[in-house]
């Protein structure tokens, strides 16, 4: 019945006169529209949310992405409400924020956003000493199921700049980041 329901938002199937299911709900018209002209990106997507709920079920992170709230100030990504929320949750991974955080210290000695420089300890003082957003470059959806996070994969980022990087769909990368910042009016 499902398919039925798809059925019906199928231009190859509804030109012949027939109508599939019409009893259908809105998030069909939804998948058809993001998935239909991308059956790989859908294989993807799907393979990450079964790797997300067979593998972490149990996991702190997976109750968080699987059950957590919604955030209203971040955009949906394109491979839907669960991806996002794992996304989000494994951005908020305090041993991988804090082994970013180290690294760089070590290297740099401070923690500046990568796209505009921002320091938070600079700026605010003590009190913003430690503080960043960590950003994860990469979509869950992109990942093999058992890929461990790298740290190059992480990216620090300002609250200001992290908001904008998932405030459209299809959410920027730093160097669209980076352009959009440029593009402003100072
Ligand atoms: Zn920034
Ligand atoms: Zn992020």
């Amino acid at each position: 019945m499902k398919l039925g329901n798809f059925r019906h938002w199928d231009p190859d199937y509804t030109s012949a006169g027939k109508t599939g299911l019409v009893k259908g709900n809105k998030g069909e018209a939804v998948v058809w529209d993001d998935y239909a002209e991308a059956p790989e990106r859908l294989a993807k997507v799907v393979t990450a949310i079964r790797a997300a709920v067979e593998h972490h079920l149990s996991s702190e992170v997976a109750e968080q992405a699987l059950g957590g709230g919604d955030e209203p100030e971040i955009q949906e990504a394109e491979e839907g409400k669960v991806l996002t929320r794992l996304h989000r949750s494994r951005e908020r991974d305090r041993r991988l924020v804090a082994s970013k955080k180290k690294q760089a210290m070590a290297k740099f000695g401070k923690l500046v956003c990568e796209a505009c420089g921002f320091d938070f300890a600079t700026r605010y003082g003590d009190v913003g000493q430690g503080l960043i957003d960590v950003h994860h470059t990469k979509p869950v959806h992109t990942l093999q199921p058992g890929d461990k996070t790298h740290l190059n994969d992480l990216a620090l980022l300002c609250a200001n700049c992290h908001k904008v990087v998932h405030s459209t769909r299809g959410w920027l990368e730093i160097d669209q980041l980076k352009a959009a910042l440029a593009s402003g009016k100072v």
